[in-house]
């Protein structure tokens, strides 16, 4: 792929970062901008103004509403989101999103699409369960056809915003004959049906993000099936896809490492020596080069053909964007030093005006830190994209 900005490329870059800068509003600038965690309200203000545009679904294309943007324009508009101070997308748009363009029926298409560019349908992902994580296909939910309606019994856990959610799209055991893969089923369902129960896990940071949710007796109408019954590995699969490019995170990588130039900026006004902080210097700039070269591989991505044996996979992005999001919040964390282990929770949180004690800056480098050591295990464990590779790998070499 060409690399290189054409004078249209130039043009569109222009014309998006001036606009976009003067979108974002202030308060949510703010809050982007000191690392704090973002509301749920935050995030559908800012899905909303960008609505209007008709720029809420930057992937998706023109047919289902997107604004059709080439991967080139895809990145100047993330680019320009992030200088900005905007939110970053939250993945599942991009995740249900295609799932329902692709394999939906058009009833379906016609009922969820229109809520997800506004965020007014909030959907989670109940895909993994206690004991079925990295073998997801090992899953035990089960939903047992009553007439035109399916029963679901089981539980998932770590279901990322679920309490923010009003939508779920789930795997279930439909069938036990067969390999496991082959009595999947993918469902929609609503989350205020009658037998579900969402309960709330605390994270290291303090932060509420993930839960488990319950199933008794939920009561589902055979239609919410998407592409049929025990045919879901093939969608889940297709979403995992998906899933694992958006955690790619080159966003929020560059957030976390312009919060470590601020911090660096921050130690040498307070004095710090230049010779001990040469060192953090040369880390940020590893770690600029790196993501600069995770960016390029991010586009060779989203650019390619289905079919191109030398796209680098889905896997191969997770792992790298997982590596640098590990590195940059190991850099934070190291830059803190021992003050960076105050941490003022709602601060963090947004839950309090004004600053904590040592400032946004430095609260809670460390806290940061244990929060990042998440990225190993969302969309599938770094050991798992590594297995994954592996067996692509060899298939493509099997092939020449
Ligand atoms: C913050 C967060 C948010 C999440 N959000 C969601 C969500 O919204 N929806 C959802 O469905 N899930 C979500 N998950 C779950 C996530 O997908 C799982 O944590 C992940 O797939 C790993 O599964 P597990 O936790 O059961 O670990 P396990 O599968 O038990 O793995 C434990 C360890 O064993 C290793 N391992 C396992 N099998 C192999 C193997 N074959 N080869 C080599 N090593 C192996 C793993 O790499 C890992 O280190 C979330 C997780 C986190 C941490």
């Amino acid at each position: 792929m060409d690399l290189t900005l054409s004078s249209a490329d130039i043009a569109f870059r222009d014309m998006i970062r001036g606009e976009i800068a003067s979108m974002v509003p202030e308060d949510i600038k703010t809050r982007v901008e000191n690392l704090q965690h973002l509301r749920k309200e935050d995030y559908m203000r800012w899905q909303s103004i960008l609505d209007v545009r008709g720029w809420a679904t930057p992937a998706w294309p023109v047919e289902f509403g997107g604004p059709g943007w080439s991967p080139m324009q895809r990145v100047l508009f993330e680019e320009a989101c992030f200088m900005a101070g905007a939110p970053r997308q939250i993945p599942h748009i991009n995740m249900i999103g295609p799932v329902l363009q692709t394999f939906g029926t058009e009833d379906q298409k016609h009922r969820y699409l229109p809520g997800i560019p506004t965020l007014r349908d909030w959907w989670c992902q109940g895909y993994s369960e206690p004991g079925s994580g990295s073998d997801l296909a090992s899953l035990r939910t089960k939903a047992v056809r009553h007439g035109d309606r399916y029963i679901i019994n089981g539980q998932k856990i770590w279901t990322t915003w679920a309490h923010w959610s009003n939508h779920m799209f789930c795997l279930v055991r439909t069938s036990d004959a067969g390999r496991p893969q082959e009595g999947i089923t993918f469902l929609l369902l609503t989350m205020d049906t009658p037998g579900l129960t969402v309960r709330p896990i605390h994270s290291l940071d303090g932060a509420h993000d993930v839960n488990e949710v319950f199933f008794e007796d939920v009561s589902v109408p055979v239609e919410n099936v998407v592409l049929g019954e025990n045919q879901g590995w093939k969608v889940a699969k297709f979403l995992l896809n998906a899933e694992r490019t958006e955690i790619a995170g080159v966003g929020q990588s560059k957030r976390m490492l312009q919060f470590a130039r601020r911090l660096l900026a921050e130690l040498t006004n307070a004095g710090v020596s230049s010779s001990r902080l040469d060192v953090f210097r040369s880390r940020i700039a590893r770690i600029a080069i790196d993501l600069k070269a995770h960016e390029w591989t991010l586009m060779r991505v989203i650019d390619a053909k289905p079919d191109d044996p030398k796209a680098p996979s889905a896997s191969f992005l997770k792992l790298c964007g997982t590596d640098l999001l590990e590195r940059v919040s190991t850099l934070l964390m190291d830059l803190g030093g021992p003050a960076g282990l105050a941490y003022d929770v709602d601060a963090r949180n947004g839950n309090v005006d004004g600053t904590p004690p040592y400032g946004h800056v430095l609260n809670g480098t460390a806290a940061t830190y244990f929060e990042y050591r998440k990225s190993g295990l969302v969309g599938g464990t770094t050991e798992i994209q590594k297995n994954i590779i592996y067996r692509e790998t060899v298939s493509r070499w099997a092939a020449q």
